[in-house]
């Protein structure tokens, strides 16, 4: 049980951290770790920046809520990232106001959403998709994320924000930091001529 008390502490440190440095506010975004037999997730209508160890929600491997808090309504977009990524050991959504703002742009290309500026971002999110405006919570929107998310790690939510899995709570967080540090110089380079990694560049990244 060691294990799961360290996993609980180390959800709500980094809840805290990506509060306090504006990554989430309000009730927004949610994170979830895998552990044995199932997952813990953040709950419902709480703030990132005041998680309790204790109350996070603890899932059975069907989803079904074995102790702590109701979990976030989100939980079928981490639940879909799961599905299809046997690796993945956790998964951060944020409402990064970055990310969310690319996701809102007319024109960006849904099988690619941010050019490859620097080596960092192709390392750690690589081909960003863009998944079709559907409802928070709404099973649609899960669906879309599950065709996605066998291929790709991270998927960006149309007029919402990103969905990132690592094989850690550390990497889906610098996964997801990454991704808005890109989006954010993303455009501040916008109306700027820039040159982005060749082909050849991001290939020698893999
Ligand atoms: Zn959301």
């Amino acid at each position: 049980m060691a294990r799961e008390s360290n996993l609980r502490d180390a959800v709500c440190e980094l809840g805290a951290s990506l509060f306090n440095r504006g990554l989430t506010f309000g009730s927004a975004g949610n994170i979830s770790v895998r552990i044995g037999d199932g997952w813990l997730m953040t709950p419902t209508n709480v703030s990132l920046g005041r998680l309790d160890p204790g109350r996070l929600a603890k899932l059975d491997l069907d989803g079904k809520l074995v102790s702590g808090d109701a979990p976030t309504k989100e939980s079928v977009l981490h639940r879909a990232m799961y599905g299809e990524r046997p690796d993945a050991g956790a998964v951060v959504h944020l409402h990064s106001t970055h990310s969310v703002a690319v996701s809102c742009l007319d024109g960006i290309d849904p099988a690619n959403v941010l050019p490859p500026i620097t080596a960092y971002y192709v390392m750690r999110v690589g081909r960003l998709p863009l998944v079709p405006y559907h409802p928070p919570g709404d099973r649609d929107l899960a669906e879309a994320v599950r065709r996605l998310a066998g291929k790709h790690h991270a998927v960006l939510l149309a007029n919402h924000g990103p969905v990132v899995a690592g094989t850690s709570l550390d990497a889906a967080a610098n996964a997801i930091e990454e991704l808005e540090e890109t989006a954010k110089l993303f455009l501040l380079l916008r109306g700027s001529k820039t040159r982005p990694l060749t082909e050849a560049q991001v290939a020698a990244l893999s």
